[in-house]
């Protein structure tokens, strides 16, 4: 008898009709066996519709009334599935985060989760229930509710596998398994078997919104088996593994992530002296502004361009900023641009494969898609372009590294 943690997504859960279809395929599961940890998310678009109401109160709800408000979208959720169990003849309970006692530290609509308390749901486990959680939230040490940052569901589901030491964590979604790219853009995309903990991390960091990126983190960290599967058809879904050797389907890059989060900004004629990307980032980062991608220039005239990205929601502010700079080291001028993209690719393979940004910077080259910035790591390669060519680079990158599925089966 194995012990499962079962996450069911938004779009999963989002109608009566989907909740029944969830408790019909749990009471299955029950059948067989094995004993069943199930963590929702609110009804799709919930969670959308509550930040909403917030902002309609206010442009800057206070981050931890928005906790409060939000939270409520999944508390719905578990309650109606543990209903539909019951009337099944399935013993079910759901819990809060709260109720539970998911311990996370204090920051409020991206709190990080401390310690999970096992022991009523080990209770109720062993009096044969199965126990509902609700995800996205805890509770901190002083009793208010947190929230884990969208889409943190998946990291419920992943610690408390983690803390319940249970023999694997599933991820229903609507998709049947973590794609080469996502299949909404790219209609040739292929299901992978598996890829690895780092891919994976890589991946969601990079853009891929499949699982969060936290609990990819929290996976590899505590080795929880992972898999993607779809909520409603039958399918082996995408196992997250941390076996190099085993995941390697793909001989050089397992996949391509892309977003259009970032904005540009460029400072120019700069005096190129020693501290000066300080001097121009320092100030970035006090204002609390992540910066992603950076470019230096060679000198010219004694002076150098600057180019780095941000999230396109505190462009305005990283703009101003860099203005106030710009002011007082004597630089001319700063413009941005947010109408760029991120594309990258993304392969353990890439390790032993030389050659790999090349053959990607050809394959964009053919679609005369100009490369704005450029960033490497050991196992991806990122490039920024304008955000109008980013389904073009995407398609001609998949075709490019021979990911494209074998033609498709109708359904
Ligand atoms: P849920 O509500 O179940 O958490 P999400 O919308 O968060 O579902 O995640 C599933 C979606 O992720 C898919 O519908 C798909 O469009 C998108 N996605 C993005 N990249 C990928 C990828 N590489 N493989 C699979 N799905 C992806
Ligand atoms: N309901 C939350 C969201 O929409 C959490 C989740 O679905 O994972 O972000
Ligand atoms: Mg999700």
């Amino acid at each position: 008898m194995a012990l499962i943690v079962q996450k069911f997504g938004g779009t999963s859960v989002g109608s009566i009709e989907r909740i029944e279809q969830v408790a019909d395929k749990i009471k299955k599961f029950r059948e067989g066996g094995d004993d069943l940890v199930v963590v929702l998310s609110a009804m799709s678009g919930e969670t959308n519709r509550l930040i909403d109401l917030a902002r309609q109160i206010t442009d800057q709800p206070v981050p931890r009334e928005l906790d409060v408000i939000v939270s409520t979208g999944e508390q719905v959720t578990i309650a109606l599935l543990a209903m539909a169990l019951m009337k099944r003849g399935v013993p079910a309970v759901s819990y809060t985060g709260n109720q539970v006692r998911i311990l996370t530290d204090s920051s409020h609509n991206k709190a990080r989760i401390l310690q999970i308390d096992d022991q009523k749901i080990r209770a109720d486990l062993n009096a044969g229930r199965v126990v509902v959680v609700a995800g996205f939230q805890g509770v901190d040490e002083h009793g208010n509710i947190t929230t884990l940052g969208r889409g943190g569901s998946d990291t419920t589901g992943v610690a408390l596998a983690a803390a319940l030491k249970a023999d694997e964590c599933q991820i229903y979604t609507d998709v049947d398994g973590v794609y080469t790219t996502d299949p909404r853009v790219v209609a040739q995309a292929r299901r992978l078997e598996k890829i690895t903990f780092e891919e994976m991390l890589e991946m969601a960091s990079l853009g891929s919104k499949v699982l969060q990126i936290r609990s990819v983190e929290f996976a590899g960290k505590y080795n929880v088996p992972l898999r993607v599967l779809h909520s409603f058809k039958e399918g082996p879904g995408t196992l997250i593994t941390i076996d190099e050797e085993e995941s390697m389907e793909q001989p050089i890059i397992s996949g391509i992530a892309f977003n259009r989060d970032e904005a540009k900004l460029t400072i120019r004629g700069v005096p190129d002296t020693p501290g000066v990307a300080f001097k121009i980032l320092g100030p970035i980062s006090a204002a609390n502004i992540e910066v992603d991608m950076i470019v230096q220039n060679v000198s010219h005239d004694n002076t150098t361009d600057f180019t780095f990205t941000v999230h396109r929601n505190e462009y305005e502010k990283a703009q101003s900023v860099l203005e106030n700079t710009a002011r007082e080291i004597g630089a001319r001028v700063v413009s941005g641009d947010t109408k760029i993209a991120k594309v990258s690719i993304v392969g353990v393979g890439m390790r032993s494969h030389a050659g790999v940004a090349s053959r990607m910077f050809e394959a964009l080259a053919k679609e005369s898609i100009n490369i704005q910035m450029i960033s490497t790591s050991e196992i991806k390669v990122s490039v920024v372009i304008e955000e109008k060519y980013l389904e073009l680079a995407v398609r001609a990158l998949h075709t490019a590294f021979e990911l494209d599925a074998p033609a498709r089966q109708s359904e």
